[in-house]
């Protein structure tokens, strides 16, 4: 039995935890929120992800909070609907080994199988950390001192443990190109008008949609083309930066722009990836987001951070060595997390095209893509699970 400091309590972080106690070790997480998140933004999830879910048992607790979604729109900058594909020939093509879902609600799910045997800790973080061949030692925000035989860092993209441990020159993030918005807001009205839709609005150089999540109550997606931002940004920085960079569009976008003060769970963050030469160092290593962020124009970031947190578990479990799981983990992982990466990277000057010709193709690309014979060209589903 180990004892196993986890640093985030995010999808990573938790199905981590899930998995090591299901194997009978102890677990603490340290989280620097100091809730959990209600919502966030929807999660397209298959891949990967999906395969380790059911390994876990966890299928029949996703459908649960799954959200039907009938049909993607595409508006014209007055909000009528120029096109529409059905959301069924996305799934269609997944085999229906797919779910949409609110990241909060993932979480606190995971965080619900977990809480009544682990040692949870809100509004804490790590401040240093150091290790020898036999125990790693980490220094926490409250003071605390916590000796332990593994750490895992499962802190996102921004990643505490891994400037901690591999420092930040060369910087391992690769930005995109984007910076990304996501809040909730209550609107009845509009929420009823485009209730069951994922309604998307393409401007060159950005884009937005929103989604009704339930009764009156409306989630919004926000990306545009920007040099990378200073950090931390506040919440007025955010409603500046959005209004100047969507406060001449027309249909609900000014509705938008009003509620980013108020909003819950607010999200913003550049688009970027995290390419790194070595996940671990010693006793230490890192997850999820922390060191295989694949961004949210690849897709998959959700379904990755799982599965790599399920590979490790089951690493571990099958490997006395520590220093050999931990390889392992890191050998099996790379080679799907680099053909996603590559993919993102492909990828990223069509999510927010810079003209309207390329705007143009992109939306009878996407819908022959979604439509036969064309979609067989299309392999969503190339990355697997490691045996
Ligand atoms: C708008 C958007 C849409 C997306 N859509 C999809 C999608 O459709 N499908 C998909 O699969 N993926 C998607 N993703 C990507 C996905 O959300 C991420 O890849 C996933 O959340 C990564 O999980 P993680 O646990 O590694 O990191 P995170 O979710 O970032 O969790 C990290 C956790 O660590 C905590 N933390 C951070 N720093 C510290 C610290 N110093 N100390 C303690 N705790 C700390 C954070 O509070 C957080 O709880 C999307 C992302 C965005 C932004």
């Amino acid at each position: 039995m180990m004892k196993v400091l986890i640093v985030g309590g995010g999808i990573a972080g938790l199905t981590l935890a899930d998995c090591l106690l299901r194997s009978g070790h102890a677990v603490t997480i340290v989280e620097k929120a100091s809730e959990l998140r209600t919502e966030g933004y929807m999660i397209d999830f298959f891949g990967p992800g999906y395969e380790a879910a059911e390994k876990m048992g966890l299928l029949y607790e996703l459908e649960k909070i799954h959200y039907p979604v009938e049909s993607l729109k595409f508006l014209s900058p007055n909000g009528k609907e120029k096109s529409s594909i059905p959301y069924q020939s996305l799934r269609n093509m997944l085999q229906n080994r797919h779910y949409n879902f609110m990241r909060g609600d993932l979480e606190r799910l995971l965080y619900n199988r977990i809480k009544e045997h682990v040692d949870f800790r809100l509004g804490t973080t790590v401040q240093s950390i150091t290790q020898s061949s036999e125990h790693v030692n980490a220094t926490l925000s409250d003071g605390s001192s916590l000796p332990c035989d593994l750490l895992a860092g499962a802190d996102g993209i921004h990643s505490k443990v891994r400037s901690l441990i591999f420092g930040n020159d060369p910087s391992p993030l690769h930005f995109l190109g984007y910076n990304t918005a996501a809040f909730v807001l209550e609107e009845q009205k509009i929420e009823k008008k485009y209730r069951h839709s994922f309604n998307m609005l393409i401007r060159p150089n950005r884009q937005v949609s929103v989604y009704p999540i339930s009764e009156g109550r409306l989630a919004t997606f926000f990306m545009y083309k920007s040099p990378q931002l200073e950090k931390p940004v506040t919440r007025e920085a955010i409603a500046r930066e959005l209004r100047s960079h969507y406060g001449d569009l027309g249909w609900i976008i000014p509705e938008l722009l009003d509620a980013v003060e108020t909003a819950s769970d607010l999200y913003f963050d550049e688009v970027s990836q995290v390419q790194m030469p070595e996940w671990t160092r010693g006793r230490v290593t890192l997850i999820g987001d922390a060191c295989q962020a694949v961004s949210l124009i690849a897709g998959q970031g959700a379904s990755m951070a799982m599965a790599g947190a399920w590979v490790l578990s089951r690493e571990i479990e099958k490997e006395p060595d520590l220093s050999t799981a931990l390889q392992q983990y890191e050998r099996l992982m790379r080679p799907a997390i680099a053909d996603i990466q590559q993919s993102g990277r492909r990828y990223a000057k069509w999510f927010a095209p810079e003209n309207h010709i390329t705007l143009w193709i992109r939306e009878i690309g996407m819908r022959l893509a979604l439509t036969p014979p064309f979609n067989r060209f299309v392999n969503l589903n190339r990355a697997k699970l490691p045996e």
